[in-house]
């Protein structure tokens, strides 16, 4: 798993990286005991079932079962690979890896995307010096002024220039040793295959770099300085940058985010340096694209409420649609605010001020209640519009997934416009229907039969736990919990008689494990190499459970040996199987564990039923 960076820095990092620090850039988190929990970054939920635990440094979610330690949670948040975390963690705590024995392929493969990172830095270094020391940069400073952005703004946004030219850039990334065909696969360039001939994408635009949490520069949008279209122009996607998931400023802005417990969401970057500069600091931007559900569940990490800001009852009208389904789904309260006409978030704020931003935010309404609104707006209450009103919204009502609300929306529409609410919910019910029918046909379609059940089966040896599975876990747990019992399993040599092979693999690494037993079981997770053994680790590490030396001992003597002296000899049949198929490594094992069973029946012949 430590490909190429060596067991002891791999350690070094272990021990100054603290869980709940990391953790904690994108989960709130709230203490709960010895641990600390949190709404899953993993799968969607309303009650948090996302623990971890600071003691042994390690998080489980008793929701979806992920679970591990600080760098399988950064691999898993980020998608990254192992040797990626490491060297995340080691910048951040200020540990230096070595570089020097990487092989030239091996660095191809491993770290394109710290590559791709790498040529992003530069980039932004390129574009800043244009803006700011080049004179080609002063009609884009010119531009900014007059849009009211100041200095401090552009510094710390990063904010620079790509002057006009084909190849401006290109040569100073070739000047900086990175090789074309990188340069392509981070977007900055672009070929032209026909032609054979590459040329920078970014050509006479205000340049944003869109940064990641980790302060990583991962893209680009590009914004023209006239009326040519297109007028925005953002980085592909590309093994960095992913749109769907990527929130403009929220490196910045996420500690008032958190302070606030609020999030006011904007479409476009120069909306979000707008109220930034006027104060309102909890901020972000979606990028040329409709909100998502990855958005809201990045999100959710930063804040409990957003207001969706637009600058049209139209656009109001389409997020708030959209966004029933998604912050239902997400579970993150979600408000939408039109601003007046004619102003986006930019122009108000800077006509207004910020006061008069907030005093408007005051009035911001859930989609629901904006969609029936604008719906009463829309058709007005005669009989008729009534009839429409209610045709409109059951489809929304149809997407609310809490019951509750559902019915709560539905008693209030249905108060609205004067009518028995029986009739609404039989619409919405109807509506929900045709939308079930629909969705099963389809997750019908995209199911894989079985595989992940094969896996499971697989590595438990059977498909349901049988009895001597769950005792096995119980024991392991308590090896995890309580390594105060583990000279006790050492000297009945417990282990041998386990009869799953994963969890006998985890109970011998417990045993060899070597140091700071606080630290045993982020060191286990971290060199184990079966995603499904880590995450049982850590589930087992994490459950809460009393164990005291007599309860130990009980579980040990009267529950696990009893059980293996109680237990029928299907031993003998598995032998005759194998000697009838001639499966010798097979039968060596299982004469093994038949004298391992021997042994442990007469030794509690020999306590004579005391210890029973
Ligand atoms: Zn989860």
């Amino acid at each position: 798993m430590t490909f190429f960076i060596p067991e002891e820095k791999v350690l070094e990092i272990q021990n100054a990286a603290d869980i709940i620090d990391i953790v904690s850039e994108s989960v709130l988190l709230k203490r709960a005991g010895k641990n600390h929990v949190g709404l899953c970054p993993f799968h969607s939920e309303k009650t948090p079932s996302f623990t971890v635990n600071p003691e042994k440094q390690i998080f489980y979610c008793f929701g979806c079962t992920a679970g591990g330690n600080v760098f399988s949670f950064l691999m898993k948040h980020e998608g990254i690979s192992f040797p990626e975390a490491a060297r995340a963690l080691a910048r951040r705590y200020g540990i230096e890896l070595p570089t020097g024995n990487i092989s030239a392929a091996q660095k191809r493969v491993m770290s394109e995307r710290e590559q791709i990172l790498v040529a992003n830095k530069h980039a932004v270094d390129c574009f800043s010096h244009a803006l700011l020391s080049d004179s080609a940069g002063r009609k884009g400073l010119k531009y900014l002024s007059e849009r009211g952005i100041t200095g401090n703004t552009l510094e710390r946004f990063g904010i620079g220039y790509a002057p006009e030219g084909w190849s401006n850039l290109m040569h100073h990334l070739a000047r900086k040793g990175v090789p074309k065909k990188l340069l392509e696969k981070s977007g900055l360039v672009i070929e032209n295959k026909q032609k054979n001939v590459f040329y920078d994408r970014f050509r006479n635009r205000i340049m944003f770099p869109i940064f990641n949490t980790g302060d990583q520069v991962i893209g680009f949008g590009g914004r023209v300085l006239d009326d040519s279209l297109p007028k925005y122009l953002n980085s592909p996607e590309t093994p960095v940058y992913n749109k769907s998931r990527s929130l403009y400023g929220l490196n910045v802005t996420k500690q008032k985010c958190r302070e606030k417990g609020l999030a006011f969401i904007v479409e476009g970057y120069m909306d979000l340096l707008a109220l930034w500069q006027n104060g309102i600091e909890n901020v972000v931007a979606t990028l040329g694209t409709s909100l998502t559900s990855e958005h809201v569940r990045v999100l959710k990490g930063y804040a409990e409420k957003v207001i969706l800001v637009y600058d049209s009852d139209d656009a109001g009208l389409k997020a708030a649609a959209r966004s029933i389904s998604i912050f239902d789904s997400g579970h993150l309260d979600s408000m939408i605010l039109v601003l007046p006409e004619g102003y986006d978030p930019d122009s108000y704020v800077f006509e207004f001020g910020a006061e008069a931003f907030m005093k408007n935010a005051e009035k911001a309404i859930g989609p629901v209640d904006f969609l029936m609104e604008s719906a009463i707006k829309k058709y007005g209450l005669s009989v008729e519009g009534k009839v429409r009103i209610v045709s409109a919204m059951k489809e929304h009502l149809a997407e609310i997934q809490d019951s509750v609300a559902r019915s709560l929306y539905i008693k209030k529409m249905a108060e609205k416009l004067g009518i028995d609410d029986s009739a609404i919910m039989e619409k919405v019910r109807r509506a929900m229907n045709t939308k079930r029918s629909g969705s099963n046909a389809k997750s019908l379609l995209r199911r894989e039969p079985g595989a992940s059940d094969k896996r499971h089966k697989a590595w438990n040896g059977s498909a349901t736990p049988t009895e001597s599975y769950q005792m096995e876990k119980k024991i392991i747990a308590m090896m995890l919990q309580f390594p105060q019992v583990l000279s006790e399993i050492r000297r009945q040599e417990i282990l041998s008689f386990f009869e799953n092979g994963g969890l006998k693999k985890i109970g011998i690494s417990i045993l060899e494990h070597k140091g700071d037993s606080n630290r045993m079981v982020s060191d286990l997770i971290a060199i184990i190499d079966i995603p499904q053994e880590r995450q049982l680790v850590a589930s087992l590490a994490i459950e809460e459970g009393r164990w005291d030396i007599e309860g130990c001992l009980k579980l040990i003597n009267k529950q696990f040996m009893a059980s293996i002296k109680r237990k029928p000899s299907d031993l003998w049949m598995k032998i005759k199987e194998a000697e009838a198929q001639n499966d010798q490594e097979q039968l060596e094992l299982l004469m093994q564990r038949l004298k391992d069973r021997k042994k442990i029946q007469n030794k509690l012949k020999f306590a004579g039923g005391k210890a029973l």
